[in-house]
């Protein structure tokens, strides 16, 4: 069979991330970042070949320009051949897209309509979008949703206990994000434990820069931490997760916040930075930790109890577990936050294996608990990008 390679496109309100993926393999064939869109000096930063180059833009110029170089580079170095799709991630696909679709003019409305639920992710994405459908005019293009895969949850997980209209009239209530990541590593996770086409259940960890954890029953997600939007949840870089809504009319009566600075506050100056004064990268924190930064250490240890309580809470709909998984950067490489979750769960029956934890930390996925225990976890390294091919070329091939 001859390759099918598929270009994945992220677009966010800045940047650009980009890869061409050979569908059989899973291979990078080229990825790279366009960072800095519409500000100053912007660059599309590339690696080919295992060498990484860079390309200066021209100050203020945007998506259509980065995406523009990006095809000159495809095609200077021959790629073009082998595409057979282009793979869109879209942040917020609302309750109409249960699966990925082939963009057409009613998808691109769907999408522009759903971006009141996602008002500085969507229209990145559109941009993408037409950019692309502009350069790759005969290419099929296809939305990937990272709501998607929690569209199977009920509403008793996802809706909120508020006035039911603001879900009837207005399309309130819980959607769930990295929705690509957690069906990734979970089909990943039944695989590996010979669960396919048996009974099985799994939580899922994504822990990036935005962190959420998904309760997987059989194979669907039947409730994730984030909501409305992916603030919702657990501790993240520079989120802050679940917080009393009361903090917005303190914010508001006490301190004269505008909403602007509240959507700042909670989502840029939280989390793992707003509690260590320091930064919003776990490595920073840990190193930090290491030498007795004490914010950082309060930093990771609320971090990791309030991971464990979501992680807790999740036996309730899936009345058992079989593995917990952990992904994302954080989750694939540090093994002290692995080591410190899995210590608040151990009343689960869970107990470390130092060696295989500290081995997954160098790129190894597996087991990080003994064997003799009942449920177990494992580190599986999400691969996004992949999934997005593999659905984009499905599709193509559909439409073909
Ligand atoms: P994104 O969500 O932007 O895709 P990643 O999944 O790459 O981000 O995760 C980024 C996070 O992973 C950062 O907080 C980074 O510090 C953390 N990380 C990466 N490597 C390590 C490591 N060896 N130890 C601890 N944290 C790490």
């Amino acid at each position: 069979m001859s390759s099918q390679h598929v270009l994945v496109l992220n677009c966010g309100s800045s940047s650009l991330k980009f890869a061409i993926i050979d569908n059989s393999t899973g291979d990078e064939v080229l990825s790279g970042l366009a960072e800095r869109l519409a500000e100053q000096s912007p660059q599309v930063k590339y690696k080919y070949q295992g060498n990484k180059q860079s390309i200066t833009l021209n100050s203020g110029d945007a998506h259509q320009v980065a995406i523009e170089t990006l095809v000159g580079l495809i095609k200077q170095l021959s790629l073009d051949t082998h595409l057979v799709a282009v793979g869109h991630r879209v942040v917020h696909g609302g309750e109409r897209f249960t699966h990925s679709v082939i963009i057409d003019d009613q998808v691109l409305q769907a999408i522009q309509e759903t971006a009141s639920l996602a008002p500085l992710h969507n229209p990145a994405n559109l941009l993408g979008i037409k950019a692309a459908q502009t350069a790759f005019s005969t290419l099929p293009q296809v939305a990937v949703f990272d709501t998607a895969f929690h569209q199977s949850m009920d509403q008793v997980a996802y809706l909120y206990a508020l006035p039911y209209a603001l879900y009837r009239d207005h399309g309130v209530r819980r959607y769930g994000f990295h929705g690509t990541s957690h069906a990734y590593v979970s089909a990943k996770a039944i695989e590996k434990l010979g669960l396919n086409n048996k009974p099985s259940k799994i939580i899922t960890a994504h822990l990036g820069n935005g962190c959420s954890v998904a309760a997987i029953k059989d194979g669907k997600s039947v409730d994730t931490s984030m909501g409305l939007t992916p603030l919702e949840g657990l501790v993240m870089g520079t989120r802050s997760g679940d917080i009393d809504p009361g903090l917005f009319s303190f914010l508001v009566n006490q301190l004269n916040y505008s909403t602007q600075q509240i959507d700042t506050l909670l989502n840029k100056q939280s989390g793992l930075l707003g509690i260590s004064e320091l930064s919003n990268d776990c490595r920073t924190i840990e190193e930090a930790a290491a030498e007795h930064h004490p914010q950082a250490q309060l930093a990771l240890d609320i971090f990791c109890y309030r991971l464990a309580k979501q992680i807790a809470s999740f036996l309730v709909p899936l009345e058992g577990l079989d593995a917990l998984v952990f992904t994302g950067g954080i989750g694939e490489n540090s093994d002290v936050i692995r080591t410190k979750v899995v210590k608040h769960l151990s009343f689960l029956g869970f107990e470390i294996d130092s060696d295989a934890n500290l081995a997954a930390r160098f790129g190894q996925s597996g087991k990080i608990t003994k064997s003799s225990n009942s449920a177990c976890a494992l580190v599986i390294p999400t691969n996004e990008e992949w999934m997005i091919a593999n659905d984009a070329a499905k599709l193509a091939k559909e439409v073909n």
